[in-house]
């Protein structure tokens, strides 16, 4: 069969070969979704590379990975597969070029973003006011109005909506055409099956005895500090949106005191996001090397750094913010989270909707649902 690269064309190699063995059917998703096929295409091999977790378990229990002839390495080249296919399904396709050297692309945006936040906050306040903004009772609306911010962050954000939905709708149209075509019925129990896969990240458990470290010892803590990384972005999230809420149905304007909900969702959700980036990190120094795509590096590591300065500019807002620093502190979040907003379509944050997509598509042929393929 072609390929549109020559990484498709390996991974349509091992997975040939793995469909033959069978060995390792019950570690995870992707094997049982694989023999469901006899052939694969480029749209069946993304599919099968964002089931999998890059747990390495199936390079461990592999009589056929290296020095083997074979050469069979599926994590690392799954890992290949699904890093081509962020950029393969972005949108605009104007804009896929950012996946190469991402690392780079988002540090430099985000080192524009706050200088011009930091720039536009001294010229448009003046140096005094901006180190006793904190001061008034309006604190930082005083340096920048409610009405700025939302005309600021609203389309950035609506943005970013409209451009991972269109990615993702590639994404998922590319690996449900054909059973699309012949009938096959995606159900709401699908999409809650793979929300669950997705929140308990079922499958990211090397088979139950955790991923393979440098080290070759097996640990859970990728699971753990993945829990805490998400689950705290959702309560940062969930308190912006509490706050919006209280500020347009309620008239309550920011800010509010400790005890307060938006306070409380940001504080602890700030808290796990710095603590399960750090952890992210360092489990990703640690992995096992074999089985990394070292290429990609420069994406999951801008990913993690995005994430991480977002929790940690924020609690740094919180707990300062009735100091002097308080002008300065807001202007760097806020060019981070502005940078978080406009390079979420072009990053590593798409491997989460493309994994849940995955997952809801692979609860359908479970479930049986699936238009049996020709030779
Ligand atoms: S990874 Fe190796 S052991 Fe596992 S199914 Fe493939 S060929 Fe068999
Ligand atoms: S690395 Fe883990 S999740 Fe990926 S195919 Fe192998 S066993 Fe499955």
């Amino acid at each position: 069969m072609e390929h549109r690269t020559a990484t498709l064309a390996e991974a349509d190699r091992l997975m040939t070969v793995c469909n033959s063995c069978r060995y390792c059917e019950g570690l995870c998703a992707v094997f049982p979704a694989m023999e469901m096929r006899r052939s694969f295409a480029d749209a069946d091999l993304n599919y099968l590379a964002n089931l999998c977790h890059n747990c390495s378990a199936c390079y461990h229990d592999c009589q056929f990975a290296p020095p083997h002839e074979f050469a069979v390495n599926v994590p690392k080249v799954l890992a290949e597969v699904r890093n081509d296919s962020y950029a393969h399904y972005a949108w605009p396709a104007a804009l896929q070029p950012m996946f190469r050297r991402n690392g780079l692309w988002i540090g430099l945006i985000c080192a524009t973003l706050v200088a011009l936040f930091l720039f536009g906050t001294f010229l448009w306040n003046g140096a005094g006011a901006v180190f006793s903004a904190q001061t008034t009772p309006e604190n930082f609306y005083a340096l920048m109005p409610h009405n700025v911010m939302v005309a600021l962050f609203g389309p950035a954000f609506l943005f970013a909506i409209l451009a991972i939905y269109m990615g993702g709708r590639a994404f998922w149209r590319d690996i449900s055409a054909r059973d699309m075509e012949d009938g096959a019925h995606q159900s709401g129990i699908d999409y809650a099956r793979a929300g669950h896969d997705a929140g308990r990240l079922t499958y990211l458990d090397g088979g139950g005895d955790g991923c393979m470290n440098a080290d070759e010892q097996t640990s859970d803590n990728r699971k753990l500090w993945h829990h805490l990384t998400f689950y705290g972005f959702l309560l940062c999230f969930a308190s912006t949106s509490t706050g919006t809420l209280y500020h347009y149905l309620l008239g309550r304007e920011a800010p509010y005191p400790w005890w307060d909900l938006p306070v409380v969702l940001g504080t602890v959700g700030g808290v796990g996001l710095v603590v399960g980036t750090a952890g992210l990190l360092r489990a990703k120094l640690r992995q096992y090397h074999d089985v990394r795509d070292d290429t990609r590096f420069g994406m999951d590591a801008a990913f993690i750094a995005m994430l991480f300065g977002t929790g940690l500019t924020g609690l740094l807002l919180l707990f300062l913010r009735e100091t002097p620093l308080m002008g300065i502190l807001l202007a760097v979040h806020l060019g981070v989270v502005m940078t978080l907003f406009l390079t979420a379509p072009y990053g590593k944050f798409v491997h989460g909707i493309y994994r849940y997509l995955a997952l809801a598509r692979f609860a359908r042929e479970r479930r049986g649902e699936m238009v049996p393929q020709d030779a």
